[in-house]
């Protein structure tokens, strides 16, 4: 085959295990032929519809097939997946999608009118619907599609998708992924962990991050396992679907093992099957490792970013009890290394930046040059903007972040973001938005704002300024207001006394 990309995966399966199941949703079953078939036909689709190399195909909604089907038949074409955060709002997802500069929309289970609201907005040239709502009926172009092989010259170089992450800017960068890139990444993950041929993956946290999605959920195609989607997570409903297919691993974020061990079914849900739960995206707290250890089952953890497609650091399962409180150690063909601001390698037990290397590594963000130099060491070394130490055993902690960012439930809230929101309002002077520890999401958003002189305002009138403007995700769940904010003689807000003065709960 020419195509040594990802979207010549569904081929390869077909050709070595045709009538395994692929992918399980909704009571529904693909085996590896049909996802074959169904990707080449899509591709086919795309094609008609003016799409060739190098053009972007997005996709919005929730877990579903169809966003591996699409993610496929770009690949087939050589063209490139853009996979939006079906929770951000119009405004938002217009930046992405004008940015990235799709066209085409490919669309599932999205609210009444948000669709027609981004295709006046965008105007992608073609909409596709999965199910229902505006655009071209995406099974019946599929149904009537060619099915002749495509085979285009595809190189690990090539870009296959776009993930776009915000920054410390507040503005959505692009992270670009090469074929590479992501399989150097599933090739880690096999290497690093035990998934084996005849996994049944459950995959209920989002495909738009990259954690389920490479981590997880490719890796498993790759070696022929099945994929149960799940097209959001409900911890009980997990509980039953991982008795019920056997499910041997799961990728999730720690909010999500945590809300399991509340659910009504935890007692008693037999959970013998599972081999493998992997956890990344954030810290696993001690209380949700040790609900698991009563249940004989220990996290292989993950570190990592979208950058990085997104795994550096993983520790391993055997080592979650000698290496408690480590994000691990690098993946086998990644380089992780800790700097000091002068360049040279942390002695252990010092704090540097966390900095990663290796070919699963962005080659970086979408048209950014700036952004792009800013981002990177020479050598193609990616600043994580995370603080750690390296222990005498060569276990990287992790100890602070040099970025000003929030860890909500596994989605990352940049405070840059939301403080230009608020300052959008007329009675908003200043503002300040830190994290807060949360039992159940690990930390949620605070704004510590300055009304304008003689201004009226409450907390609430500002929250629901916010809503419509920013994924809900990213709202402060609450609002100090304050006289003042300290800032530094260059006028930078001073963000540790603010949150050593209201940074802690509730
Ligand atoms: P996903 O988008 O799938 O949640 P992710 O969180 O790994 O993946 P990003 O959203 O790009 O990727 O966020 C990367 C940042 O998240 C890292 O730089 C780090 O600050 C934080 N992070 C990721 N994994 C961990 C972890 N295991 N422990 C602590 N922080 C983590």
């Amino acid at each position: 085959m020419r195509n040594q990309g990802i979207g010549s995966w569904p081929a390869r399966r077909n050709r070595r295990t045709p009538r395994r199941t692929a992918l399980r949703y909704e009571g529904r079953a693909l085996d590896y032929a049909a996802l074959h078939d169904r990707c080449t036909r899509l591709a086919h689709v795309l094609r008609d519809a003016g799409v060739g190399r190098g053009d972007r195909v997005a996709f919005l909604g929730p877990n579903h097939p169809a966003y591996l089907e699409t993610l496929f038949a770009a690949g087939l074409l050589g063209a490139v997946f853009v996979p939006l955060n079906a929770r951000l709002t119009v405004p938002e997802l217009l930046h992405q999608l004008a940015d990235s500069g799709s066209g085409v929309l490919v669309h599932a289970r999205q609210p009444e009118g948000r669709v027609a609201e981004l295709a006046a907005g965008a105007g992608p040239a073609a909409v596709l619907a999965v199910e229902a709502g505006p655009g071209l009926p995406y099974e019946e172009l599929l149904a009537a599609a060619g099915t002749d092989p495509l085979d285009e010259e595809v190189g690990h170089q090539d870009v296959c998708l776009i993930m776009y992450t915000s920054g410390t800017t507040g503005r959505a960068k692009g992270a670009v992924l090469t074929h590479g890139n992501i399989l150097w990444n599933s090739l880690n993950v096999l290497v690093d962990s035990d998934l084996a041929g005849d996994e049944v993956a459950l995959v209920a946290a989002p495909l738009f991050h990259t954690g389920a999605l490479n981590m997880s959920c490719l890796p498993t195609l790759l070696k022929g396992g099945t994929v149960l989607l799940e097209s959001s997570f409900d911890p009980g409903r997990s509980l039953e679907l991982i008795e019920r297919h056997r499910v041997s691993c799961m990728f999730g974020v720690p909010t999500m093992y945590d809300a399991m061990t509340a659910a009504p079914g935890w007692a008693s849900a037999d959970l013998s099957s599972l081999r493998m739960l992997l956890c990344g995206g954030a810290p696993v707290p001690s209380r949700t490792a040790h609900a698991y250890l009563e249940r004989g089952l220990a996290f292989v953890q993950g570190y990592g970013m979208t950058e990085a497609a997104p795994g550096a650091l993983i520790l391993g399962r055997a080592d979650s009890l000698d290496h408690a409180g480590s994000a691990g150690v690098p993946h086998f063909f990644t380089d992780v290394r800790v700097l000091l601001p002068s360049g040279e390698e942390a002695a252990p037990h010092q704090k540097g930046e966390v900095v990663v290397a290796g070919p699963n590594v962005t080659p970086g963000y979408w048209n950014l040059p700036e952004e792009t130099a800013a981002a990177f060491l020479d050598g193609g070394r990616f600043r994580s903007g995370d603080v750690a130490v390296v222990d005498a055993d060569g276990y990287v902690h992790l100890v602070d972040r040099l970025k000003d960012m929030i860890i909500s439930g596994g989605e990352n809230i940049y405070p840059a973001e939301v403080e230009d929101a608020l300052l959008r309002h007329p009675a908003v002077a200043e503002a300040a938005v830190i994290g807060v520890p949360d039992p159940k999401w690990g930390e949620v958003g605070r704004a510590v704002v300055v009304p304008r002189p003689g201004a009226e305002v409450t907390g609430e009138q500002l929250i629901a300024h916010l809503e419509g403007r920013l994924a809900r995700y990213k709202i402060p769940k609450s609002v100090v207001l304050v006289t003042e904010l300290p800032r530094n003689a260059s006028g930078k807000l001073l963000k540790g006394p603010i949150r050593a003065r209201h940074g802690s709960a509730p």
